[in-house]
């Protein structure tokens, strides 16, 4: 199997997410696929045929939602509706899996009358719509290809047909102007949109420097979305953003969901899950999803509540909140530590992630002998914070740092797992194992 193949059938098999196409007949101005140098290692897979199709929906898992159009990997994602067998593929999917939502990304450029009926056929479905922009010539401007129909229309059939939605927008709103933002929420809430995400576009060294956001760009759309949460009911997300305490807070809750429903509201504090003490966001959403009828014990403006929420097992309440971190992490580290013998534990950790790990740590971790790096993205730096877009080198300089002032040759080095692929490469092609050689210090990745 060459690596190629290898990727895909790792995409489906750890991800769930079933890739069908690269192409997508689009140029958006922020794309990252645009901005990245040569020696960036990610691959056009083309379109997928329907026989390589056929091969991978039996490897997909029934118990979660069937991904199509999101990037979990080095593939390379396109727009899913401009594969020619798409139809096909849903269909497939469904015989073979009667009742798994299938979840889409989509521009929804190609979507037509047809698209909508054959979508209502395929329920349960789930469409993650990339709108970015609602003016038709703007949009075109942003993206390339602004699609047949407005996004208003869009907007209205999937209201019309019921179907679940969530919209995206990448705000490049020194381009396209205030007005269109808050157009398109309105837009978004009247026609029964569930969630908005608006994602700061990112930029690195390598962007143009027409499309970097300029500055004071960032803060003022923070106090935009401020504004707009109070203004509308639909939840709407910021991202990404640097979560400043552990609190699992409740960021929005979806309308007519089962939280609603039940009660809860935005702001609300999680503190326990059946009489479970829960310590961070993913806790607090992880141990309600998986149960049935959980008593969520919140608090509200200092007052201590129980509500019960009425829910399947594994079924999403409709509580949106920001990803912080599972607190189990600590409890593998421990373990590695124990059984490596090692003094101390360093843990590499992304810029993003320093304060809130570096809370978790503080407060639960009191007899673990661990230490925080931050490190800063070298190779790609511009806006980039995240842990996924570092690099080795970027940790070996971090390493130097901390090497120069302490000798950590006892010592463990905890690397994050997700700057690395299934094989340990980084997105230059460089194994984390590379590390452990360069420094002579027991590396592994978490
Ligand atoms: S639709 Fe997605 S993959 Fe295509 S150009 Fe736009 S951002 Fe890039």
């Amino acid at each position: 199997m060459d690596y190629q193949q290898q990727i895909l059938l790792t995409t489906v098999q750890r991800y769930n997410i079933l890739p069908v196409t690269s192409h997508c007949k689009s140029s958006c101005i922020f794309c990252s696929h645009r901005q990245n140098p040569k020696s960036i290692r990610v691959y056009n897979f083309g379109q997928l045929s329907m026989e390589t199709v056929n091969i991978l929906i039996p490897f997909l898992d029934d118990k979660r939602k069937i991904v199509i159009g999101e990037s979990a990997t080095r593939l390379i994602e396109g727009e899913p509706f401009c594969h020619p067998d798409f139809k096909q593929i849903l269909y497939n999917i469904r015989e073979q899996y009667p009742n798994t939502l299938i979840s889409i990304t989509t521009n929804g450029n190609f979507l037509n009358d047809d698209w909508f009926r054959v979508l209502e056929d395929v329920k349960p479905i789930e469409i993650n719509y990339s709108v970015n922009v609602l003016d038709f010539d703007l949009r075109k401007k942003v993206m390339g290809n602004a699609g047949k129909y407005p996004p208003s229309y869009i907007m209205e059939q999937f209201a019309e047909y019921n179907i679940l939605y969530h919209g995206s927008i990448v705000s490049m709103n020194w381009l396209t102007g205030w007005h269109d933002l808050e157009e398109l929420i309105m837009r978004l809430e009247v026609n029964n949109c569930s969630t908005i995400r608006i994602f700061l576009p990112g930029y690195t060294k390598f962007t143009h420097h027409t499309l970097k956001m300029p500055k004071g760009f960032s803060n003022k759309l923070c106090e935009k979305v401020k504004e707009y949460e109070k203004k509308y009911t639909i939840p709407i997300t910021l991202e990404p953003i640097v979560i400043k305490t552990l609190k699992p807070q409740v960021d929005g809750v979806i309308r007519n969901s089962l939280a609603d429903k039940s009660g809860m509201k935005k702001g609300d504090i999680i503190t326990k899950v059946d009489n479970f003490k829960v310590l961070t966001r993913v806790d607090a959403f992880n141990t309600i999803k998986k149960k049935e009828n959980p008593i969520v014990t919140i608090l509200r403006e200092g007052i201590e509540e129980s509500i019960t929420l009425n829910k399947r097992k594994g079924e999403s309440p409709g509580l949106v909140m920001y990803y912080d971190i599972d607190s189990s992490l600590l409890d593998s580290i421990s373990g590695y530590l124990r059984s490596s013998r090692s003094q101390k534990g360093w843990l590499f950790v992304s810029e993003l992630g320093y304060n809130i790990i570096s809370e978790l740590v503080k407060k639960y971790a009191k007899g673990l002998n661990l230490e925080l790096v931050a490190v800063q993205s070298n190779f790609f730096a511009g806006s980039i914070k995240a842990a996924g877009l570092l690099l080795l080198e970027d940790f070996l300089d971090a390493f130097k740092g901390v090497a120069s002032r302490v000798s950590l040759s006892e010592d463990l080095i905890i690397l994050p797992a997700i700057a690395f692929d299934h094989n340990g490469y980084d997105l230059c092609n460089r194994n984390y194992s590379e590390f452990e050689d360069l420094t002579g210090v027991k590396t592994i990745i978490l």
